[in-house]
């Protein structure tokens, strides 16, 4: 086998891709300053509404939890059962065309009618166990010339906004992989970097935390909508900082010259808890430090999925 033209082109995407890396990473960082006023700000709001002295890391999952019971005050409004009357509303509001006839709703996973399977683009898979958390995939059988339907599965609970975050989520990775309909383009479907295709998700998730969109869907008054909207950006606050430190301590982590330790103190001082010195790791964080240390986990999908979704709606706005 010899290296033809069209071979060399097709690894010349992933040579630029990783000489792109240092430069992303970068912006990580630019991120994390720039919500640095954000997430003080945040932490003495916090520690003042939960009566807590000083922001500590074993806090950390008291407040994640008590936002999260904020945002779920109006879950009862939420009802799994108008998602998709509400999702088709939405995207016909958008400008996507997409029609009650091409979607297939089952609560088995299963066809009725094998045969006209074509005749979808979308086949949603509605479970519905509460013994098991929510949550969702996209299944992209991804043959244009078969003209077989994208697949939603999902896990809801009966009832809460962030069911509609999750179906969203997914209906976003549908329409990009739907409109994936050029021959050429379908060499590619397999190979997207993750965040890549997370960030187009995410926008439409984002959809869901839209104050005029809740606004004008659900009889909610103005200090709801505000509250709403102010526990999920409270949350991702916390989930991107998180997800920032896990990332910035791989990254770091590549050419340690000093030790672990004094790595995880030093971020976690800056990213996490500015308000206390760390003497010593406890052994929660020694369990997680040691399991990153040696099996990599990649935050930076996360993070970078929101920067794209920031930059697109920056770009749309
Ligand atoms: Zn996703």
């Amino acid at each position: 086998m010899n290296y033809s033209n069209q071979n060399f082109e097709s690894t010349h995407l992933d040579i630029e891709y990783i000489e792109d890396f240092p430069k992303y990473f970068d912006e990580l960082n630019y991120f994390i300053k720039g919500t640095d006023n954000a997430y003080n700000n945040l932490l003495v709001e916090t520690c003042k509404e939960f009566n807590l002295d000083i922001f500590a890391p074993w806090q950390l999952q008291y407040a994640i939890h008590q936002y999260e019971n904020r945002l779920q005050k109006y879950n009862d409004k939420f009802l799994v059962s108008n998602i998709i009357p509400l999702l088709l509303k939405t995207f016909k509001d958008l400008g996507f065309d997409f029609k009650e006839d091409d979607i297939y709703v089952t609560t088995t996973g299963f066809i009725d009618n094998i045969s006209e399977v074509t005749k979808y683009k979308i086949i949603f898979y509605f479970n519905q166990d509460k013994g098991i958390k929510q949550y969702g995939r996209y299944y992209d059988i991804g043959n244009v010339d078969l003209k077989l339907p994208g697949k939603i599965e999902v896990n809801l609970w009966d009832k809460g906004i962030e069911s509609y975050g999750i179906v969203f989520h997914e209906f976003g990775h549908a329409i990009h992989f739907l409109n994936i309909t050029n021959y050429k383009y379908q060499l590619l479907r397999t190979n997207f970097p993750t965040y890549f295709s997370e960030g187009l998700a995410k926008i439409i998730e984002s959809v869901v935390f839209d104050s005029d969109w809740i606004h004008r869907n659900w009889d909610i008054d103005k200090n709801g909508v505000d509250e709403i909207i102010k526990a999920k950006a409270i949350l991702e606050l916390f989930t991107l900082r998180i997800n920032a430190f896990l990332a910035l301590f791989e990254i770091s982590s590549y050419d340690l010259k000093d030790s672990p330790v004094n790595l995880w103190k030093y971020l976690s001082k800056n990213i996490l808890y500015p308000q206390v010195d760390l003497k010593d790791l406890f052994i929660e964080q020694r369990a997680v430090l040691d399991n990153l240390f040696h099996n990599r986990y990649s935050a930076f999908d996360t993070v970078y999925a929101i920067l794209i979704r920031e930059h697109l709606k920056n770009f749309f706005k």
